[in-house]
C-alpha cells in the first residue's frame, strides 16, 4: 500500500496543475481587443465554457485542499460518511475522494444527503 506521503505528493502535483489550468483561463477571459459582433459572440460563448470548467477545477481544487488538510491532520484514506479505510485502489485512481465508493454511489443516488455543509451547519445551528 503507498505511503500518505505518495498521496501527498499526487495532490500537490494535482492542485499546481490546477492552479495552472484555472489562471490560464482566467487570463483567457475577456480579452479585450476589438473585435466583430459575430466574434464577439463566438468569444461569450468561449468565456461561458470556460467559467463552467473553471468551476469544475474550482470544486477539484476544494477537495484536493480538503485531502491535504485531512493528510496534516491524520484523517486521510478515511470515509467521510462510513469512517471505514478507502481501499488503496480508490485512493490511487482518485486521491481527493472523501468517501468509498458504495458511500460514494449512495449520496449520489440520494441528493437530498449531498447537502453535507448545508447539514453541518444546521447541526451547529441546532446546537445549544
Ligand atoms: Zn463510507
Amino acid at each position: 500500500m503507498p505511503s500518505t506521503e505518495t498521496y501527498r505528493r499526487r495532490l500537490l502535483q494535482e492542485r499546481e496543475a490546477l492552479l495552472a489550468e484555472v489562471r490560464k483561463k482566467i487570463q483567457g477571459l475577456s480579452a479585450a481587443e476589438r473585435v466583430s459582433e459575430d466574434e464577439e459572440a463566438q468569444r461569450l460563448h468561449e468565456d461561458f465554457v470556460h467559467l463552467r470548467l473553471s468551476l469544475l477545477d474550482a470544486e477539484r481544487l476544494r477537495l484536493v485542499n480538503e485531502a491535504l488538510d485531512r493528510i496534516e491532520v491524520g484523517d486521510y484514506g478515511i470515509c467521510m460518511n462510513c469512517e471505514q479505510p478507502i481501499p488503496a485502489k480508490r485512493l490511487e485512481a482518485v486521491p481527493w475522494t472523501r468517501y468509498r465508493v458504495r458511500c460514494q454511489e449512495e449520496l449520489d443516488s440520494n441528493p437530498q444527503s449531498d447537502g453535507e455543509e448545508f447539514l453541518q451547519a444546521w447541526r451547529n445551528l441546532a446546537l445549544p
